[in-house]
């Protein structure tokens, strides 16, 4: 049987997860990143949490065949290299030596929008197709592409990064320094920034707590009319932004994941229509949107999945 260590690691804790090379999980187990205990520190953790899974599910340590990491930043993967991961506070870190180095397998590096695009793809919403869009909808908006079952990285593994697609001209200012990117419309940030303008003009209860996404929903389900308004507009950009990527590459399948999706047909359903409304009528039938189905798990699926590949499992 051949398993890989699948890793996600976050600023707080690191999923580490024995999958098998179907894609089963067999044992998952979750430690804190602590990333200021040092570089040796954290190779020591993931080797003691390789050993334990080992342990508890009963495989061999020669079934397992390689590592895959999934990084929150760019990696530089001629060098197996973090270049900057700023939750962890690592910069120029050669994480694929040091877990070779300690674990004595083969390790695969990536970013981890674009392992968790590849769970989905392969584990997930997009299962069985031969190319999909993962979409992330939280904080920001990020997104991968896997075509014919490998992701597809771009130049410099800036492929797929659709919340910096430019759909409003003089738009809000976004992190990377544009204006009207589609992150500054539709993520978690912008649905809290436009309802909390709303309870300025007094359109919300002053009295009414807004510090998630989950928020607006609720007062929008609750029939708040300004609420409704932003979760629409949010949708509609969205829509909107994932017709001109479709345009682009005709996904057999877009994935929506993140915190914003957790509101379900909330969000799925008006995305759908702004799609079908926006997108290049030639193509809309193609690409279907669907819900990212694996949740937490996206992440140390996909990375498993990425070392058998370049191991060739
Ligand atoms: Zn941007």
């Amino acid at each position: 049987m051949n398993i890989f260590l699948g890793l996600d690691i976050g600023g707080t804790t690191v999923k580490a997860a024995l999958v098998t090379e179907s894609g089963e999980i067999l044992h998952k187990h979750e430690f804190p990143t602590n990333a200021n205990a040092g570089l040796d520190d954290f190779c020591e953790r993931t080797y003691q949490a390789l050993s334990l899974g080992v342990k508890e599910s009963g495989c061999s340590l020669q079934d397992v065949r390689g590592v895959g990491v999934g990084i929150p930043g760019p990696v530089d993967l001629n060098t197996g290299t973090v270049i900057e991961a700023v939750n962890l506070g690592w910069t120029n870190v050669p994480v694929v030596k040091l877990l070779k180095d300690r674990l004595g397998l083969p390790v695969a590096l990536e970013n981890d929008a674009n392992v968790a695009a590849l769970g989905e793809a392969w584990r997930g919403a997009g299962s069985g197709s031969e190319s999909a869009l993962c979409v992330v909808v939280g904080t920001g908006v990020g997104g991968g592409i896997v075509l014919n079952g490998h992701l597809y990285r771009g130049a410099h593994g800036g492929a797929g990064e659709i919340g910096h697609l430019m759909v409003l001209r003089d738009g809000p200012l976004c992190n990377c320094g544009n204006h009207g990117c589609l992150e500054t419309l539709a993520s978690a940030t912008a649905i809290i920034r436009e309802a909390k303008n709303a309870q300025t003009r007094g359109e919300i209860p002053a009295n009414r707590v807004i510090s998630g996404a989950q928020d607006v929903f609720a007062l929008a389900d609750a029939g708040n009319l300004a609420a409704r308004k932003v979760i629409t507009d949010a949708a509609e950009w969205l829509g909107y932004g994932l017709g001109l990527a479709a345009c682009t590459l005709n996904p057999e399948v877009i994935v929506l994941g993140g915190g914003v999706s957790r509101a379900k047909d909330a969000l799925l359903l008006p995305v759908r229509e702004a799609f079908a409304r926006y997108v290049f009528p030639v193509i809309r039938d193609d690409s279907r949107i669907e819900l990212a189905t694996l949740g937490n798990d996206a992440g140390v699926i996909g990375s498993a999945r990425l070392i058998a590949q370049q191991v060739g499992a």
